[in-house]
């Protein structure tokens, strides 16, 4: 008996702390939150106050670079104006800006890929205080803002860079892409010689080993000799099981340039059989059994299976009728070339900059990135095209050519290749 009355005894001391500790708990928590209440008015009303605020952002500034720099890279569809936008200034900077590029007359034409950089001072109040403007690979233009009168100058600066006329060839025993690495051939130029012939050859299918390819391009060295960038490709040929797919480079009309085969014919079709490179065809046309619903159903397109994040190219000039989600196709991208044809572009991870309904855009320009997005079992890129509304084998379609040079204009692109050919003997002479 005495035993448990002591456990009796003991319960109730146990019930007497677990209500102390409740009660005590309870009135800490709440006298807590009061504090922290009235911690939070305290801050708040120690932020509103405006001379801690000018502090703080006399201090924050004084953590920030003083100059900031603004790079880019004009777009096609871009202008002067739309560029300048992009600027964090005022609307009258902005002006100031915009006349000042008017009044060089080297600056009439904005091309594509020209370079822009402007140097921002975060403290003045006037923001930028110099830009240059690249206008070719030689020379850019540096536009100053005088003390004075804070208008800009501009003065024209030769680039101390050389360009030189490269010649490189190499068989093809691992891929296209590494045995052009292995030679020294900058990614740039592999990507550009992939897209020019992405119109005729299937980078899967048609390359084989022993194959070999020839190249000339511009390249520009610096006074180290170290090269700097590259420009374009002057001419091509890939040999393909010892058929030869050659083209040059050639200005039809003045500052239109395109390439062409030996004879005359555009390399470039009004659309592209695979709109992205490094790829490889993992589905064609045709019925199969879907990977994920698991019924046999018409497979209306080409998979291409590419890693996440490879760019997806426009396979031809068009204006843009969808950049959205498309259900079982995930993001995806629809263009309207001509009244012929359309092309989709589905599983896409993003959109291309700037790709969005209504905007037109240029064969080769990246439209979206590789993804899986929708119903999709890895990251692939399904491209459909249609042809008078119905769905047709990409793989199969043969494509109107571009231009064809005839008459005067073939006379002329004669002469050049003549010039091209003259130059690739000199060039290889060169090496042996
Ligand atoms: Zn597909």
């Amino acid at each position: 008996m005495k035993i448990i009355k002591i456990n009796t005894y003991k319960e109730y001391t146990i019930f007497f702390w677990l209500l102390l500790i409740v009660i005590f708990g309870i009135s800490v928590s709440k006298i807590h939150s009061k504090i922290q209440i009235e911690k939070n008015t305290k801050i708040n009303s120690t932020l509103d106050n405006i001379y801690l605020k000018k502090t703080f952002k006399e201090i924050t500034k004084n953590l920030e670079p003083r100059f900031t720099y603004f790079e880019y890279l004009s777009k096609s569809g871009d202008n002067y104006q739309t560029i300048v936008n992009k600027l964090d200034i005022s609307n009258d900077e902005k002006k100031d800006i915009l006349s000042s590029i008017k009044d060089q007359k080297n600056l009439k034409v904005l091309k594509i890929n020209q370079k822009f950089l402007f140097k921002i001072d975060n403290l003045s109040e006037v923001n930028v205080i110099e830009f240059k403007i690249e206008t070719d690979k030689k020379n850019e233009i540096i536009f100053t803002r005088s003390k004075k009168n804070k208008k800009f100058a501009s003065k024209i600066i030769k680039k101390n860079f050389k360009k030189n006329l490269v010649y490189k060839e190499t068989v093809i025993t691992k891929s296209l892409y590494s045995n052009a690495i292995d030679i020294g051939i900058s990614p740039n130029i592999i990507i550009e010689f992939a897209r020019l012939y992405g119109f005729q050859i299937d980078f899967q299918r048609d390359i084989w080993k022993d194959d070999s390819f020839q190249i000339i391009y511009e390249e520009y060295t610096n006074e180290n000799k170290e090269i700097v960038d590259t420009g374009e490709i002057i001419f091509a040929n890939l040999n393909l099981q010892n058929e030869d797919y050659q083209l040059y480079k050639h200005e039809y009309e003045k500052d239109k340039i395109d390439y062409f085969d030996e004879s005359g014919k555009s390399v470039k079709k009004t659309l592209m059989k695979t709109p992205i490179n490094g790829a490889r065809l993992s589905s064609s046309f045709g019925k199969r059994k879907h990977p994920i619903l698991g019924y046999t159903k018409m497979h209306t397109g080409t998979d291409f299976a590419a890693p996440q994040g490879t760019p997806i190219m426009a396979s031809g000039d068009g204006k843009v009728t969808k950049a959205g989600w498309c259900g079982g196709g995930g993001n995806c991208v629809k263009i309207k070339h001509n009244s012929t044809y359309q092309t989709v572009y589905a599983h896409m991870s993003k959109f291309g900059s700037g790709i969005k309904k209504g905007v037109r855009v240029k064969q080769g320009q990246i439209i979206g990135y590789v993804g899986s997005t929708g119903l999709s079992t890895g990251p692939h890129l399904h491209y459909e095209v249609i042809e008078n509304g119905r769905k047709i084998n990409s793989q199969k379609l043969k494509l109107p050519s571009g231009k064809i040079l005839k008459g005067k204009a073939r006379k002329k692109f004669e002469v050049d290749k003549i010039k091209i050919d003259v130059l690739k003997s000199n060039l290889i002479a060169k090496i042996n």
